[in-house]
Order: C-alpha cells, then structure tokens, then sequence
C-alpha cells in the first residue's frame, strides 16, 4: 500500500537529517526508503502550521497516511528566556492544528517531537518516560516545556476519544550539519561553534556562557533521524520513548566547549561569562526502553560527530543558517 510520509518542520536540523538517511540508507534496509514510500519534507513557507486554514490546506496536498511532526518554534537557553509566551503560544497552536488535521485527515500514524525540556525540573534521575507530568518544568523554558508536554496529553486524548494512533519521541539535546547556526538564539553547539569560528578567523577570545558546569546529553541528528524512522515503523504505542544515548554519556558544556577548540583548531583566549545564565545543571534521561524495544543501537562517538559537523558548518558557511554576524 502506498504510504505517504509528511514531515513537518522537513527542512530543519532534525528534518534535515531524516532526509539524509532517507537518501544515503540501502533502500529497503531498517532505516532505507522503501519501495512505496514518498517522503515530503515541508517548511513554514509551504504552510504555517500555526494557521489552521494552512494546514489543512497542506493535508489536502499531500494527503499523508503517515506524520512525522517536527515543526516547532525552536531555540536554546537565551531564546526561550526571552520568548515565554511565543513559544508557549506558537507551539500550543503548531501541534493544535497538526494533530486535529491529522484526526480529520484519518491520518493512520503521527509521531510528535517532544524534548526532555519536558520533563520536571526536581525529579529523581534518570528521567524516564513516565515523568514527564510529575511537576514543573525549569522556569527558563517553561513556555516551550508546557506546549511540548501537552502533546503526550492530546496523544492520550485522541487515542482514548477517536482510537487514533498518536505518539510522540522525546530527544535530549540534538546537533548536525543544518543546524541553526546563530549567535544567540541557537543551541549550544551550533552557537559555541559559530563563536568559535569568528573567534579564530578575526583573532579575537572565545566566550562560553555560564560556568561550563552544566551537563548534557547530545545526540548526533543523523542517529536520531535513525531512531524516528525506526517508531515510524516498528513502534506502535501512545506513551512517548526517549531518544537518547546512555545516561552515563552526560557531557559537561567545558567539555563541549573543549572538543569544538580542538575541532575547529583555535588556539587564541578562551574564557566562560559567568554572568550568563546557565539553565537546568543536568536533565539525564534513561534509553533503556528505546534499546529494549530495538534490540541496540550503535550511536556515534560525540567526538566524531562533532568533527563531522564543524566540517559541515566550515563548507557551508556561506548558505548555513548563521544569523547576524556582526
Ligand atoms: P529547526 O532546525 O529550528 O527547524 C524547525 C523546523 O520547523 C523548520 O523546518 C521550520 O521551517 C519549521 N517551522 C517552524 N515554525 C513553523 C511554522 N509556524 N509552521 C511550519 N513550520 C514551522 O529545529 P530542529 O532542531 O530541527 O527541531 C525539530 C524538532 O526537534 C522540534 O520539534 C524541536 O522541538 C525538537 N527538539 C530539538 C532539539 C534540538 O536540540 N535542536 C532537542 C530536542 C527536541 P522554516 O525553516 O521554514 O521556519
Ligand atoms: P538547553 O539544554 O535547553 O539548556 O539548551 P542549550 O543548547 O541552549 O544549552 C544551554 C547550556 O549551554 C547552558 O548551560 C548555557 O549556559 C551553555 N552555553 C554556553 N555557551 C552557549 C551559547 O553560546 N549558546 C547557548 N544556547 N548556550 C550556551
């Protein structure tokens, strides 16, 4: 039967990545295209999901059988800072309107990207999907935190109320080749690397925000494009599963700040801003259901990884998406 897979938010880092895998994979392997399957990688000038009429309009076209919804207002630490309300509200109204058309659409399977953002800020570690709804989220991403987890509320809600087959995949912090590069609105990664950048190419030091204390565990986005297209055909359960590397894999921001020097090959000033915020310390989350349900995974080494993704920002510099520069 021929399966039409719509990915939301298709031309971002994640997105971005699962065409890759879609393109490069033996066709026919666990992760390759299959024979019957066409993939539509969508934007926000194809459609605004935050308008319903767009949306549908979106649905129409392609008349998908399978989502895989990515699209989101997405940013690191000092974005979501700033943007409370807008990244509550665009992302309350984004997955409104994804997961009712899909309902409408009788769409036969959603997958929606969650983060571990969701989770509360005081609970026992590790995280585990079970709880995601056991108290407050940090208060510098609570906007986008409460959005987010409301989509495992509405995947419940549809499933109970209409049987639809709603799910939802929760990664830890994601980088890659077409990540957003900016300077300030971006994740750490992408952003440590772009300051890196200029600060070899105009001999100037290298700020780090915060203490460089805080942990995290990262995930290279071409494993996680991996990961989504293995729910997409293997798992078939309302309740979320983490998409992650081990919890024992924490890597502190010095030490990330560390590999990207050393992959770009900077060797002016270095120094940490402490009096800039450092968000949640740590958010380990568990994979052990994820490597139940496959069977193992072999993740890259966060090194290499790395490597292969400061390679792609130095190619690329010209068209990657690096905001203002000065
Ligand atoms: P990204 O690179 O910023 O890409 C976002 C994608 O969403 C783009 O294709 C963008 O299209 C689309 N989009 C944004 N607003 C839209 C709108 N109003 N209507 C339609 N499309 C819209 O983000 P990403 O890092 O790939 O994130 C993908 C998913 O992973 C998100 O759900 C995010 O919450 C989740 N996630 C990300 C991370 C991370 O570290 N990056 C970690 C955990 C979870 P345009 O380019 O046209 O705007
Ligand atoms: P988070 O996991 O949602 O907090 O996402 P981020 O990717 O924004 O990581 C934030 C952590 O990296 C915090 O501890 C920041 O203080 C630290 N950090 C250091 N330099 C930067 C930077 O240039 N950009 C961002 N976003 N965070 C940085």
């Amino acid at each position: 039967m021929a399966t039409v897979i719509l990915v939301t938010g298709g031309t971002g880092l994640v997105g971005k990545a699962i065409q890759h895998i879609i393109d490069t994979e033996p066709e026919g392997s666990r992760f390759g295209k299959r024979p019957n399957e066409t993939w539509i990688f969508a934007n926000s000038r194809e459609a605004d999901l935050r308008d319903p009429e767009e949306t549908k309009k979106l649905f129409e076209k392609y008349k998908p059988t399978h989502v895989i919804h990515l699209a989101a207002l997405v940013g690191g630490l000092f974005k979501n800072m700033k943007y409370k309300l807008t990244f509550l509200r665009d992302n309350i109204l984004i997955n409104d309107n994804v997961l009712h058309t899909s309902y409408k659409f009788n769409t036969q399977k959603v997958i929606s990207c969650l983060s571990t953002c969701v989770f509360p800020d005081k609970v026992e570690y590790p995280l585990d999907e079970n709880k995601i709804h056991s108290g407050p989220p940090h208060e510098s991403n609570f906007g986008y935190a409460h959005a987010k987890r409301m989509v495992d509320v509405q995947n419940h809600a549809y499933q109970e109320e209409f049987g639809c087959n709603f799910t939802s995949a929760i990664p830890t912090n994601v980088f890659g080749p077409h990540d957003n590069f900016d300077l300030e609105d971006s994740h750490v990664i992408p952003g440590l690397i772009h300051k890196c950048y200029l600060a070899k190419k105009n001999g100037t030091p290298f700020v780090v925000s915060g203490t460089g204390k805080p942990l995290r565990q990262f995930i290279y986005s071409h494993d996680l494009a991996k990961l989504f297209i293995w729910q997409l055909r293997e798992y078939d359960d309302v309740e979320p599963v983490i998409l992650s590397v081990g919890e024992n894999e924490e890597v502190s921001i010095k030490e990330v700040a560390d590999a990207i020097v050393k992959a770009v090959g900077f060797t002016g000033e270095y120094s940490f801003d402490t009096t800039r915020a450092d968000g949640q310390f740590r958010k380990p989350a568990s994979n052990a259901k994820l490597l139940g349900l496959m069977g193992g995974f072999t993740f890259t080494p966060f090194d290499k990884a790395l490597d292969s993704t400061v390679q792609w920002f130095l190619q690329n510099y010209n068209n990657a998406r690096t905001g203002k520069t000065n």
